[in-house]
């Protein structure tokens, strides 16, 4: 069959065999400079989707009849009603068997080499698909693409003849990733059939769903949401083939010239650099046809489990000034059983969600008056705040540590310098006129004051490394779209330091580091620690020798601390290699914590220095990092992970005392003495409610403890003692109770 691949299968399953893509990277420049905290969203931003991570393959036509494939294109996005779908007639299939009977009997022979190296024989012409068979019925029924030379195929494509190959199942992520783009364009498929003039914009797969944005004139209503789910589901029982196409540009601008959002993603591919040919890649099943890179499943029956979840309304291209869009969220799954543990969890999540906590537990607030993302935090949670912010504070003078401490403005030039103005310049407040026309913008990041610190004086490399730390307060200006409670607010304060040390200690800088940062998640009750390890993008500046020891340093900290971790290739800034550094949560979610970055630029704009043991001058290496990355998330997530219910040294009250009557609460106040003497923090629950909704309330509000008083427990120096996972004990000794809560909130160090 090569030579033929113009030729669409018989059974219309596959169009042109294409060489494999060359990827264009169109621009990314939102993470160009980033410090700590600026990629946070960076998981759910793993979409693929050619109009969300704009990357796409520009293949060559290779053969494909591009006037009739347009026409057929053109009428399928003109949307056919789903009831004159096209039957095979039983002529065509006596063709396809015929057909296939002649290519087996003069069959030509390719070789495709397994993951383990294993040699894998198939006929000329076989596909993805066709060597999963070959290897397995299973496999077979459990693949939905295929990995050749590093490429993610469709399973309906040919495979070229010395191919590397492996097969990625519907259970792994990427198979995940699979299915959820697939539904994606169901969903897409199933708001164009049901809603007349409604046109579509971007959809990707994002971390345990997908969406898709659409403007249907109005907001969807919940009404709207199950019908599109119920034809989503018409959608899956028909079994429509996914297809792939190749078209130029122009004539893609054509096929979607009633669709301005695609208009402006095709034409976006014509402004990128390096994009090679005149080509977009487009996906249809039936009358539906999306631009896209794939891949995808063979077809729409392959999707085992979907749900569709919510709608938001998101701006174009998250820009408030672009028109408002309607954003429809959905899952989907390898099965039913996986999809309805998700959706447990997510019922688990909703329950945790720290915005749902901090109302219930009276720690935080963002009142309107004071403008989106800016919270006001209440005595219990200041409290809670201070507590993490005295842990930090303690444990950085321990490890080597300067706390230092600097103002939340400064004139632009300072920004100017640092390149915060040339590449961050978005993130940041606009700025405000003072002194004479001098500009002053308030910090998004720490780094410039710090680096002030070090330029104060000279520096000897014997006062190397210099670690500067601070609970620094920055504001960043994020789009109110992204806005999220304290998990992305517009002010926080980071746990921030700056470590200037020289060349030949980095590696050992950066080790010691990473055991602090394993300490402190460790002390919040946080083992399960993963990273990432960023490497050198396109765009860097620095020395490639450096580069190479530093992204060295790095990988050997991370292994040397035994935390698993995966590299992305080319994601690291521009000023240097990072390390983020994630931890799940108890319900298994990953939150991006702290990050660790190796800064090889700004060293050069500030034009730093200290004198060598040879007197000579020479520019230090800075490392920025966070442990926590701000204290606002990080609270965040320790309310989430734990439901509300804080460790011990943490919980704002330690132990609520509940007198049985009035006249126990001079007992109860006594009691609450010796264990303030303790250091303990107690309340006294002296109002006219009854013992059992005194109780309840305690527990509703996570205090750890709760001491019962009554009659019998004045004499004897006791009280009824319950303590969280713990039976009541009644009648036990005051000073027992003393010694098992202080151990019971007893801070880690
Ligand atoms: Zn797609
Ligand atoms: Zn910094």
């Amino acid at each position: 069959m090569s030579g033929s691949c113009s030729m669409t299968s018989l059974d219309g399953r596959r169009l042109a065999a294409v060489p494999s893509s060359n990827a264009v990277k169109i621009a990314n420049t939102s993470r160009l400079l980033s410090g700590p905290e600026a990629t946070v969203e960076r998981d759910e931003a793993r979409g693929k989707d050619l109009g969300s991570s704009g990357q796409y393959p520009v293949p060559g036509l290779d053969g494909v009849d591009v006037a009739d494939e347009l026409a057929a294109l053109r009428r399928h996005a003109r949307r056919v009603p789903s009831f004159q779908y096209p039957k095979r007639s039983s002529t065509v299939r006596l063709l396809v068997t015929g057909y296939r009977l002649l290519v087996t009997l003069s069959p030509t022979m390719i070789t495709v080499s397994l993951p383990d190296g294993t040699p894998l024989e198939l006929e000329d012409g076989a596909t993805g698909l066709d060597a999963a068979r070959a290897i397995g019925a299973r496999l077979a029924d459990a693949a939905v693409a295929v990995v050749v030379d590093g490429n993610e195929r469709d399973l309906t494509r040919e495979l070229p003849d010395g191919a590397t190959l492996s097969v990625i199942t519907k259970d792994s992520e990427p198979g995940r990733h699979v299915l959820r783009h697939s539904a994606a364009h169901m969903m897409a498929q199933a708001v164009l059939d049901i809603f007349d003039g409604a046109t579509f914009a971007i959809g990707p797969a994002i971390e345990d769903g997908f969406y898709y944005d659409f403007d249907i004139g109005r907001a969807f209503t919940p009404e709207d949401v199950e019908r599109v789910e119920a034809r989503m589901a018409e959608i899956v029982a028909e079994d429509q083939p996914f297809e792939r196409a190749e078209i130029s540009k122009s004539e893609a601008l054509e096929l979607f010239a009633d669709h301005p959002y695609k208009r402006e993603i095709i034409e976006a591919v014509e402004e990128s650099e390096g994009a090679a040919g005149d080509a977009v890649s487009l996906y249809k099943n039936l009358e539906f046809v999306d631009l896209c890179r794939g891949p995808h499943l063979p077809s729409t029956g392959r999707l085992p489990a979907f749900k569709l979840l919510r709608t938001a309304g998101a701006y174009w291209r998250g820009d408030e000034n672009r028109p408002q869009l309607q954003r429809i969220y959905g899952t989907a799954w390898e099965s039913r059983k996986a999809q309805s543990e998700y959706l447990d969890r997510l019922e688990e999540a909703r329950k945790r969600d720290h915005r749902k906590l901090g109302a219930e537990l009276d720690l935080f607030s963002f009142p309107s008056e004071l403008g989106s993302g800016l919270a006001v935090w209440h005595p219990k949670g200041a409290l809670v705040r201070t507590i993490m912010e005295d842990y930090s504070r303690r444990t950085h003078l321990a490890h080597g540590y300067e706390i230092v401490a600097t103002p939340h403005i400064a004139r632009s030039h300072l920004w100017e310098t640092s390149g915060h103005l040339e590449f961050y310049a978005e993130g940041m407040y606009p700025p405000m006129e003072l002194d004479g026309g001098d500009e002053y913008l308030l910090k998004p990041m720490n780094c410039p004051f710090h680096i002030l610190i070090y330029q104060s004086r000279s520096r000897s490399y014997r006062e190397l490394p210099l670690r500067f730390f601070e609970l620094g307060t920055v504001y960043r200006y994020e789009r109110s779209g992204v806005v999220h409670g304290l998990l992305r607010a517009r002010g926080f304060t980071m746990d921030d330091a700056h470590i200037f040390c020289l060349e030949s200690d980095l590696a050992d800088e950066l080790k010691s580091l990473l055991e602090f940062v394993l300490m402190v998640w460790r002390d919040f009750g946080f083992d399960n620690v993963e990273a990432d390890l960023s490497t050198k993008p396109e765009k860097y500046v620095g020395q490639d020798d450096l580069w190479e020891k530093a992204t060295d340093a790095l990988r050997d900290a991370i292994e040397a601390a035994s935390i698993p971790y995966e590299v992305a290739e080319g994601e690291g800034a521009f000023y240097g290699p990072k390390i983020d550094i994630h931890v799940r949560d108890a319900i298994g979610r990953r939150w991006q914590v702290g990050t660790l970055q190796v800064d090889f630029a700004q060293p050069e704009n500030f034009s730093l220095e200290y004198t060598s043991s040879e007197n000579s001058r020479e520019r230090p290496v800075m490392i920025h990092r966070a442990l926590m990355g701000s204290i606002e998330r990080f609270f965040a997530i320790l309310l989430e992970h734990y439901g509300g219910a804080l460790p011990g040294w943490l919980s704002p009250v330690q132990a609520t005392i509940v007198p049985v009557a009035d006249r126990h609460v001079d007992y109860a106040n006594e009691v609450a003495a010796g264990l303030r003497g303790a250091d303990l923090r107690v309340e006294v629950d002296d109002h006219d409610d009854t013992v059992g909704e005194k109780i309840r309330k305690a527990i509703t509000m996570k205090h750890p403890a709760v001491l019962v008083v009554g009659d019998d427990d004045i004499d004897a120096n006791t009280a009824g003692f319950r303590l969280r996972g713990a039976e009541e004990r009644r009648g036990m000794d005051l000073a027992e109770i003393v010694d098992e809560l202080a151990e019971f909130c007893k801070a880690p160090r």
